[in-house]
């Protein structure tokens, strides 16, 4: 089943599945559980790539309090999240959504379309460093789209999270959330080099070797430079796999 194909740092994985079959099932809108359905069979397990359902749930709440009206998505994938977001959004809000891959963000538009929220979606296939520097630069006053957001999901390249934050404390107004995702990095943060599982080691291995090491070492240094940031606030809550939260103060 392509619903139980999903990331967790619990250390029981029934416990997760309690979880999930308890809270999160009954309750998923239908066209998420298709989005995922689909995105399982086009990717096989590059599934999990989707934020899981109960992180899902999580994000969906938090918009719905904060009382979000614009968001900004930095890495979108097939839409998990993009889906979770339109669906939480009043019917006039709007979504930024930024990828550079088109491709897979296609492969879920039909069912954000079918759920009705496909108004609320600008989606902008690019490099997202780029697409947030011509945001910022858009209107000629040199402020281009800064405050416009209250909450940014940010989810692409691990190694460029430094780079998202500076444009994103431009880019969200004061007082608005961004959330990081996978900031425990498969649990492996708390673990020096020699202690990481093979997967996550060698750098000197090409492509997911290097991509899941890579990952690692970029999101250790970013979690030391997010709480030595007097800009925001910050929570680590070890949902999925891992979400940090700032609170943009000034
Ligand atoms: N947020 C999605 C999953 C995103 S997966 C969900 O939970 O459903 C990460 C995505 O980041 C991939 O689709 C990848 O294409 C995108 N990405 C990686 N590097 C990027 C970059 N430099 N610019 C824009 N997108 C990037
Ligand atoms: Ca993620």
């Amino acid at each position: 089943m392509a619903e139980s194909v999903t990331k967790t740092l619990l250390h029981s994985q029934a416990l997760q599945q309690y979880i999930l079959d308890t809270s999160v099932f009954p309750r998923e809108h239908e066209l998420l559980k298709q989005l995922r359905t689909a995105t399982f069979e086009k990717y096989g397990h590059l599934c999990e790539l989707n934020i899981p359902g109960d992180e899902g749930m999580f994000l969906s709440m938090l918009l719905k309090i904060i009382n979000a009206k614009r968001t900004l998505e930095i890495g979108v994938f097939t839409g998990y999240s993009l889906l979770i977001t339109a669906l939480a959004l009043p019917d006039d809000g709007k979504v930024t959504a930024i990828d550079l891959d088109q491709e897979a963000y296609e492969v879920g538009l039909p069912f954000i379309e079918k759920a009705g929220v496909s108004h609320k979606i600008s989606f902008i296939q690019s490099d997202a460093l780029s697409a947030l520097d011509q945001m910022l630069s858009q209107k000629g006053d040199g402020q281009g789209r800064a405050e416009e957001f209250d909450f940014v999901f940010v989810d692409a390249d691990k190694s460029e999270y430094r780079g998202y934050h500076e444009r994103v404390m431009r880019l969200l107004r004061i007082g608005g959330v961004v959330a990081y995702d996978n900031t425990l990095w498969y649990g492996s943060v708390a673990k020096g080099q020699e202690e990481l599982p093979e997967f996550l080691r060698s750098r000197a291995m090409e492509g997911v070797a290097s991509y899941f090491y890579d990952g690692h070492t970029a999101i250790v240094e970013f979690n030391e430079f997010l709480a030595s940031d007097p800009r925001v606030d910050i929570s680590q809550v070890p949902i999925g796999d891992g979400v940090t939260l700032c609170r943009r103060l000034r």
